[in-house]
């Protein structure tokens, strides 16, 4: 039988034959032009029924993390819901379909998640589309760095804090009246909100302030039986770091820094998402699930 996440492996091992590689793309990339290739799950992820039923909405869900997740919570057995940009069309298209193949009944949403109007109407597309909405999944950021605060530009500190801080609020907001007991929320955090670089000033500080929104807003919303979590990703091979998410230098050594000695895939971070997003988590709220290669966080 081939491998799947269940499949008892050397951690160190796997996928250490994968190396980053300097490329560069263009903000904000195609899972489709990374070289390597990403695991995004699709040979691997296997589903046991873990979220029948379930309707899911992911925000930069066309690539990276976002589609590992959107590949899991469809072979599980939930439908989902795509945000992504129109740009990044062709991988929405292609995730899309692996999702259908899986079951699901599968919405693509493109817009920007800047505009208020846009991630409002995201919920209401959602809710309209797969006849309600019981799985949120903030996911979508924005990551340029830079290396001198006096040459950060305020439009750059603006449009991160807007993407991945802005809109977490308005689509929860919106999302939150439609969410029946049982719902969860899942927020992308980052290594970035504990241990910044000196190169992501901007970046790093959403990050910590989506692990502050998380843990405030899973206490509000605990006794309406809504639970909210995070997730919280270490050096990941997705789009977002070779459209300038790093200086194209340290790319060649991206996540040796790590315990394991490697960086880690997509296919890696969706069991976590998995997991806090079914019944099986029913006593974990308020939790940042760290999922980083050994990284040590408070
Ligand atoms: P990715 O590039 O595959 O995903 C990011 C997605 O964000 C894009 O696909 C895009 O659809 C969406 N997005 C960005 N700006 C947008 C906008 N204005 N409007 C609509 N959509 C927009 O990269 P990824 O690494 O999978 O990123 C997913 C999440 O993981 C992000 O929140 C990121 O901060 C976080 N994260 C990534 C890493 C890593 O090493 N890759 C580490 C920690 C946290
Ligand atoms: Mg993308």
């Amino acid at each position: 039988m081939a491998r799947d996440q269940y499949t008892f492996t050397n951690p160190v091992e796997l996928y250490s034959e994968i190396e980053p590689r300097k490329g560069h793309q263009e903000e904000p990339g195609l899972d489709a032009d990374l070289a390597p290739q990403a695991d995004l799950g699709e040979d691997t992820y296997r589903g046991t029924g873990r979220l029948t039923g379930r309707k899911a909405l992911i925000t930069g869900g066309d690539s990276g993390i976002g589609a590992a997740t959107a590949i899991a919570f469809a072979r599980e057995g939930a439908d989902v819901a795509l945000s992504y940009l129109p740009e990044e069309e062709e991988d929405a298209q292609r995730i899309a379909g692996i999702l259908r193949e899986a079951g699901a009944t599968v919405l693509t949403l493109p817009g920007d998640l800047k505009d208020k109007e846009y991630c409002v109407g995201l919920v209401a597309q959602t809710v309209e589309g797969l006849g309600g909405l019981d799985i949120l999944v903030n996911n979508g950021g924005k990551q340029i760095y830079s290396e001198d605060i006096t040459e950060l530009p305020d439009e750059q500190f603006d449009h991160t804090f807007t993407t991945n801080v802005d809109a977490m609020f308005w689509i929860t907001k919106a999302a939150v009246p439609h969410l029946p007991a049982g719902s969860t929320i899942i927020n992308t955090t980052s290594i970035q909100a504990y241990s910044p670089s000196e190169t992501l000033v901007d970046y790093a500080s959403t990050k910590a302030t989506i692990n502050a929104f998380t843990k405030a807003l899973a206490q509000q919303l605990a006794p309406k039986g809504i639970r909210v979590n995070a997730v919280a990703p270490g050096p990941i091979w997705t789009p977002l770091q070779v459209t300038d998410g790093q200086p194209p230098e340290k790319l060649e050594q991206f996540g040796e820094d790590t315990p394991l000695g490697r960086m880690g895939q997509p296919a890696e971070l969706a069991p976590a998402y998995v997991f806090l997003a079914s019944p099986e988590s029913s006593y974990v709220l308020g939790e940042t699930l760290n999922v980083n290669g050994g990284m040590p966080t408070p």
